[in-house]
């Protein structure tokens, strides 16, 4: 099994890093044509407009949807999580495929940064569907960077985690995964897990 991170700009080294400390084969993808044979993608966080500006550029609009349309597993982690959604607020190139709305800077600028616990309905947690009043959760260090928010999401969209202000931030629909935090960033690797299980259960059917 062999997992991409998108190398266009952000913190793919971060999540390449936790790939490697989690035994997983990975690859950087600079150039379209290195989405051939891999299982599922990571994009990073960074700067959603240079990331959505660079893969305009570099034509992988196009390649990462067909890649997704393929059922294989994107996980975008905050600026990620932008590119892979539906809407953008200033017209800022967007994948436009995961059924999610984000508010860009929802938290307020870089000196607003945070860190907060999450509460993840990972599939392993007893009465995870329970995740609306945070029963079957479990908790998660969320490290939140100008981070944006999921404001709306859509009727096939599956909640996986909320701050306990009630803020959406981290949504799954099918294959795709969006979290407005930084699991590369700390040194809990359960995200990643998951992902990695998500990828894991295409490969089996
Ligand atoms: N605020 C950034 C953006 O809108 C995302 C920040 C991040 O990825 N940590 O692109």
């Amino acid at each position: 099994m062999e997992a991409g991170v998108l190398a266009l700009q952000g913190g793919f080294r971060e999540h390449k890093t936790t790939l490697c400390s989690l035994g997983v084969s990975c690859r950087e993808v600079r150039l379209p044509h290195q989405l051939e044979g891999l299982d599922s993608l990571i994009i990073p966080g960074g700067e959603s407009t240079t990331i959505g500006n660079l893969a305009s550029d570099y034509g992988f609009i196009d390649p990462l949807r067909d890649f997704a349309c393929d059922n294989r597993p994107v996980w975008g982690t905050c600026a990620g999580a932008i590119f892979m959604s539906k809407t953008s607020d200033n017209g800022q190139p967007v994948l436009g495929l995961i059924d999610i709305v984000v508010e860009r800077n929802a938290f307020g600028r870089q000196v607003d940064s945070f860190e907060a616990d999450v509460d993840a309905a990972f599939p392993s947690s007893p009465g995870s569907e329970n995740i609306h009043d945070g029963v079957g959760t479990s908790k998660f260090l969320g490290v939140f960077i100008r981070a944006p928010a999921i404001t709306e999401v859509g009727p096939l969209v599956d909640v996986v985690g909320r701050l306990a202000t009630g803020e959406v931030v981290a949504a799954r629909e099918r294959n795709l995964l969006a979290t407005v935090f930084h699991p590369e960033l700390t040194d809990d690797y359960r995200f990643h897990e998951y992902f990695l299980d998500m990828s894991a259960k295409r490969t089996a059917l």
